[in-house]
């Protein structure tokens, strides 16, 4: 049992507290976002209301106080990332962003013809198609690292695939789908061993693991806010800073210039060389409120009631006739996927929010992952911090109703 007082954690959380259907509502949509806490609705209400200014060209006292916040969180993903320098932290707009970012500035530039990219059967469409669009330019070629009847990512497979030919590896840390941990120290220690850069999507890794680039030995890292109890629209892009010296900028514009003028333009360093425009100001403050949330919960505590919940309700689930889970991997967080015999997966979905129980169906933005496993699409079921074992009744007995309804 956890020793976090979940029914007090909750009260931090508004939106929990709301009737849909005419039933308490059971938010189990968290692999696609989590529920905000006041602390971190309080931040952006804060910064509204008391310091809203553009940042770093200012020297008036708003402007001052809100570069200073947004700086304060740069150190704040530093230290949440193990990073060894602040340099190495770029704010992009989500985890889609920063893969982008890379694709179009170290992809164009260090990717050439035959050159391979490695990927893997269970990546989210967001790692798959910015490399495929790099591909149709650049005249690389992508590669696949097999995944297997658990939902685990095929190593054996991995090392065959791995040349001089390979470039650059991106691998998913935490499936959205299945829930699956990836061992990514070792898939990056064996790319690295062949001269290849690693890019990590840790999306869904953020809210439940302990994080260390450098232990990692990552190239990069990304992830989204809006997927660890923080606002929308805001990501992390972590580079290590040769590698972010030595890449192009993205976007031009304001603030990711040294000196501007008609003949030639020279380019701030990083970070700066890549945020340019306004950025996402308040949205960036508030993760650090996102980040102290967390940190005061203690993330070990919450990865161990998520991890309670998975095994509870993975019991549950395999108790309904006809119901078959898909990705039993050993390491998995709180994330569990269903295909019911006989039930389209829409259907469930559709009669369980008639009973106010929010769950995500379809193929989790992972098509490929889905005609792997020969299904077009699962029900899924992802924790945070704020669900509860009542939660999962609700769940399953929201499911003995779909199958009475349905069958
Ligand atoms: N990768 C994974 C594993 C994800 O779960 C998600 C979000 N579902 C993304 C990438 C994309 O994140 P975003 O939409 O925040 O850019």
């Amino acid at each position: 049992e956890t020793i976090l007082d979940i029914a007090k954690i909750r009260q931090d959380f508004p939106i929990l507290h709301q009737q849909v259907n005419g039933r308490p509502l059971v938010y189990f949509d968290n692999a696609a976002t989590n529920q905000k806490p006041l602390p971190v609705i309080d931040a952006l209400t804060r910064y509204y209301e008391g310091y809203n200014a553009n940042i770093h060209r200012g020297i008036h006292h708003l402007a001052e106080q809100a570069t200073a916040a947004f700086e304060a969180s740069r150190r704040a993903v530093q230290q949440f990332l193990n990073a060894k320098h602040w340099e190495e932290i770029i704010f992009t707009y989500g985890t889609t962003d920063g893969i982008n970012l890379v694709a179009q500035t170290y992809g164009r530039k260090f990717l050439n013809a035959g050159d391979e990219i490695v990927i893997s059967g269970m990546e989210h469409h967001s790692n798959i198609v910015p490399w495929q669009m790099l591909c149709e330019e650049r005249g690389c070629v992508l590669r696949v690292i097999p995944v297997d009847d658990n939902g685990e990512l095929m190593l054996d497979e991995y090392e065959k695939l791995l040349s001089e030919r390979t470039k650059l590896v991106s691998v998913v840390h935490v499936s959205n789908s299945l829930g699956t941990i990836n061992p990514v120290e070792t898939i990056i220690e064996k790319a690295h061993a062949v001269g290849a850069v690693v890019l990590i999507d840790g999306a869904q890794a953020s809210s439940h693991l302990d994080l260390d680039v450098q232990a990692l030995d990552a190239d990069f890292y990304v992830f989204s806010a809006h997927k660890l109890y923080g606002p929308t629209g805001m990501g992390v892009l972590y580079g290590k800073r040769a590698l972010l010296d030595a890449m192009p900028p993205y976007r031009g514009g304001g603030e990711m210039i040294k000196e501007v003028t008609f003949e030639k333009t020279t380019y701030n360093d990083p970070p700066y060389k890549f945020e340019a425009g306004t950025p996402n100001i308040a949205d960036v403050v508030a993760v650090k409120t996102a980040l102290e949330y967390m940190d005061g919960l203690g993330k070990e505590n919450i990865a161990a009631h998520e991890a309670d919940l998975l095994h509870y309700a993975t019991e549950q689930l395999q108790e309904l006739d006809g119901l078959r889970i898909i990705g039993q991997a050993k390491h998995k967080i709180g994330v569990v996927s269903w295909v019911m015999d006989g039930i389209h997966h829409q259907d469930t979905g559709v009669i369980l929010d008639q009973q106010g129980i929010a769950v995500r169906t379809g193929h989790h933005c992972t098509q490929p992952l889905m005609q792997r496993f020969g299904i077009a699409g699962t029900t899924r079921a992802s924790f945070a911090v704020y669900n509860t074992k009542d939660e999962v009744d609700r769940l399953i007995a929201g499911l003995r109703r779909v199958q009475k309804m349905m069958l």
